[in-house]
């Protein structure tokens, strides 16, 4: 496995002209004001713990018509009031923990996808070696001057997608039990049950999961020792990489 530090970018393909590998965040704050975050039970969970505040001071749960997951349905938990997905809560036109100086006031426990973006790995068949790409459409003015660091994205990439992973499988599991609750003529259950739920489900790796350094988890030497760089483009995402 090569390290971070010494990990050299892969010759770009003709025609491209960033290093995804030498992504530096330019803390603009954009990301945080442009895209609605979806949060996994583990984001929730760890930000509860981080802020000691009640989820509904921080999470909005949108209906499908308030917003678009194509491709995704299985993202959206059976509540009480109907199908919803978990967003990070707005105020004031931005995420709610970005702050006046536009930083992120919860930095070390903020959610999988803001890690990782603008960044992405995408692999035709799931075996290495991956790409390093940059999100299409990210709309984000991030420099590629740092010093190479594909294994460190690498890691963030790797942990989010197993995070988002277990949060899919906790999803499908609430929402059979819902499905059973209807067959006998119960109402689906309230958030505060989804949370106690996840929380009961949520392996303590991926709830206290939150990043030490820059990368939350070590990837694996066969994920991460043949890692391509490139710059193509594909579906946005949300949150700073690197602050
Ligand atoms: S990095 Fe994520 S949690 Fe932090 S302010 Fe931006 S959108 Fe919010
Ligand atoms: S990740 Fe990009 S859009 Fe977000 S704060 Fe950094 S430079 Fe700005």
């Amino acid at each position: 496995m090569t390290t971070a530090a010494t990990a050299p970018s892969v010759p770009l393909s003709p025609g491209e002209e960033r290093d995804p590998s030498r992504f530096r965040c330019t803390q603009c704050g954009d990301c945080c004001r442009l895209h609605r975050v979806p949060v996994t039970a583990a984001d929730i969970v760890r930000l509860m713990e981080a802020r000691l505040e009640l989820e509904a001071t921080f999470v909005e749960w949108l209906a499908p018509d308030e917003i678009d997951m194509t491709g995704e349905p299985e993202s959206f938990v059976v509540l009480r009031e109907g199908r919803r997905l978990p967003v990070l809560a707005f105020r004031h036109g931005a995420c709610r923990f970005l702050d006046e100086g536009r930083r992120c006031t919860v930095y070390a426990a903020r959610p999988a996808s803001c890690r990782t973006f603008p960044l992405e790995l995408e692999s035709a068949t799931d075996t290495p070696p991956r790409r390093l790409t940059v999100l299409q459409d990210a709309a984000c003015p991030g420099e590629f001057d740092a010093a190479p660091d594909a294994d460190g994205f690498c890691a963030r990439l790797d942990a989010r997608q197993r995070e988002l992973e277990e949060h899919v499988l906790l999803v499908m599991d609430w929402n059979r039990r819902q499905r059973r609750r209807g067959f006998a003529g119960k109402r689906p259950e309230t958030v505060e049950a989804f949370l106690r739920f996840a929380i009961s489900r949520s392996p303590r790796s991926a709830v206290h999961g939150g990043e030490q350094g820059r990368g939350p988890m070590e990837p694996a030497a066969t994920e991460c020792g043949r890692l391509a760089t490139g710059s193509t483009h594909r579906n946005a995402g949300n949150g700073p990489a690197e602050r």
